[in-house]
Order: C-alpha cells, then structure tokens, then sequence
C-alpha cells in the first residue's frame, strides 16, 4: 500500500503514521517528494487491507494499492528518476555514466594500468571481479581478498569508485570494507538470501538480469534488496539466454524501454557479456544509449589476448577510446553529458 501524507502534513505526522504502519505489523519506506512524502508500506500480501484504516489519521491524503508485484520497484511508489549517488558519481541523472575495466583482477600491474588508462579516456567507476563465478571448477575462480586490496588501491590510485561482484552472503561484509558498488552477477540474480543480505547492507548494488528472467522477475529480485531497506539498486541488462548462437547472449534492448515505463530505478547496459565479441560492443553500446541507459558497463583489459576470462569479449585500450569518443556524439543526441 502508499500511504500519501498531505502537502502540509508535519513531520509529527508523518512520524504516528509510521508508527502505525510498524504496529500493524508491516514495514514503511519513506519516499521524500518535492511537494509532499509517501510512505510505502509493504510486508504480508494477505492481510494488507487493515492498512486502510490509516485513512483516517491526521496527515493522510490517501491510502492506494499498489497493483505491480514489485511495490517499492515501481513508480506507483515513486514517480521521479531515482538518483544513486557513490563518491561524486551520480548514477541514473543526466550524465552517462561509464564503469569499465577487467572481468577479473588478475594482478596489480594490470589493475592499476587499467584504472589510469580507463579514467583518462572518461570512464567514472572501475570493474574488476574477485570472485568469479565461473561455469567450470578447473577455470580461474578469482583472486579473492587479495584481489578486493588491489581493486581498492586501483580505485584510489585513479580516483574512481569501484565495483566488484558478490557471490556469497557471508562474504557481504568484508566486501563491503573494499569497495563502493556491490554486483550481483546474472547467475546470483534469484540467490534470495544473497539479495536479501545485500539488502541489509547500505552499499548500491548493481543488480544483472539473470540470463532466462523475465523482467517481471528481475523486478522481483530487485524488490528483494529494496524491501530489507537498501535503495540504492542499479539494473543492468546483460543479455539472456536465446536460441540465438553468434553471439554469446541476445541483448534486450527493449527491457530499458520497458524499465523505464515500470521503475524509477537507473538502468544500464553491459555490452560486453551480452554480445561476447569485443567487435559487436561499440554498435550496442550506441544503441543502448540511444534507448535511453543510464550508463554502460564495459569489459577492459590492457591485453585481451592474454586475459584470465571474458578475453574475446573485452576491449583494449585504443578501441575502447575510440568507442568512448563516438559515445559522446550519442550522449549529446539524447541530451546526456
Ligand atoms: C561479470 O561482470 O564479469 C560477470 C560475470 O557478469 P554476468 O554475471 O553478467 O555474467
Ligand atoms: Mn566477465
């Protein structure tokens, strides 16, 4: 249910109101708008009617339904653009917001290389994967803690945030000490008691689409972290499974047509998972800021030939320069910076 307080409602009000939600067992999420604040309450599907009997406490406007199955995911909770702030990177606003870098951190000459070459060419945040969920046991699994050190220290060398993705609850913590995006990667993305960790914490997380998700379900998943209280979520399309072969997975463009009508959360694109070939990047990371992403996830490494994974996916660093040059063109167009 969305519980929308009056414009003049006071913060007193606003207060019993949130207590009441609490008492009647349900959890409130307070949504701040510019003209008046809106609580979702969310918790037990079947009992939720009893809510309606806060239409009758000072301060309430009105007390409405929300009909989508992801309540706090949707923009029947909040109407406006949610803004994801990490360091001074604003993700989800006006500017195209770049992260890139290497699917694995593999050593600390080619982390540290990469973030300085990266952030020379405009990218905002820095990639690099310390646990690695990989579809083979024998296939390098990731440098682990000693990996979060170097992604840090590439991070303040080069004055970037910095993302890893997380593959276990228990590691949520110390994570958490090394870096300033959480991922969770496609095949994590319906992990309930992974989502609801992450939740618990307050780091942004970027959330992959699983690859055979619906966006219904993806949704779904998202609703996972924002109903343990972290709002800070970031969808990124990374292709799904098709019957499709010449690329490794089918890129969803449509899904940020479909995010945009459905959620205020930012969305962005991964090119490089979804095609598999670091030729077909450029065109779809055009295409995807065209359609409207929020910004773009892109693979990196000083020599792909060589890289530990996702090589034939990810670019080098004259390619990726040129890419982000061209990317400018496209952000101007459809009125980003
Ligand atoms: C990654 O970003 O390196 C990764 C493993 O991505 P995905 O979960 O989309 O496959
Ligand atoms: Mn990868």
């Amino acid at each position: 249910m969305v519980i929308v307080m009056k414009p003049e409602a006071t913060e007193q009000q606003l207060k019993e109101v949130i207590s009441k939600i609490e008492e009647l067992g349900y959890k409130p999420h307070v949504i701040y708008g510019a003209t008046r604040n809106v609580i979702g309450a969310v918790g037990d599907e079947r009992g939720k009617f009893i809510l309606q009997s806060l239409e009758i406490m000072d301060g309430v406007e009105a007390v409405i339904p929300i009909l989508k199955p992801y309540k706090l995911a949707s923009k029947e909770v909040k109407k406006e653009k949610s803004i994801i702030k990490v360091g001074n990177v604003s993700i989800g606003g006006k500017e195209l917001i770049i992260i890139a870098g290497p699917c694995a951190v593999e050593n600390e000459e080619q982390i540290i290389n990469t973030a300085k070459a990266v952030k020379s060419m405009g990218a905002h945040i820095l990639r690099g994967g310390a646990y690695k969920p990989r579809t083979s046991p024998y296939s390098f699994q990731g440098l682990g803690e000693e990996g979060l050190k170097l992604l840090k220290k590439a991070g303040e060398l080069s004055n970037m945030p910095v993302v890893t993705e997380i593959v276990n609850p228990e590691h949520v913590d110390l994570v958490c000490e090394y870096v300033d995006i959480l991922q969770i990667g496609t095949r994590n993305c319906q992990n309930f008691e992974l989502l609801k960790r992450v939740g618990q914490s307050r780091k942004p997380v970027i959330l992959k689409r699983g690859m055979a998700m619906t966006i219904k379900e993806w949704l779904m998943s998202a609703e996972y972290i924002l109903s343990e209280g972290n709002m800070n979520v970031i969808l990124c399309e990374r292709g799904i499974r098709t019957f499709e072969t010449a690329t490794r997975n089918t890129l969803d463009l449509s899904a940020i047509a479909v995010l945009k009508e459905e959620t205020h959360l930012p969305v962005i694109v991964d090119p490089s998972h979804a095609t598999g070939y670091a030729k077909y990047v450029p065109s779809m990371a055009y295409a995807a800021v065209a359609a409207g992403a929020d910004g773009l996830m892109i693979e990196v490494h000083p020599q792909p030939e060589k890289a530990f994974s996702d090589g034939p996916q990810s670019m080098n660093f004259n390619s990726f320069s040129k890419m982000i040059e061209k990317l400018r063109q496209f952000a101007s167009i459809t009125e980003r910076t």
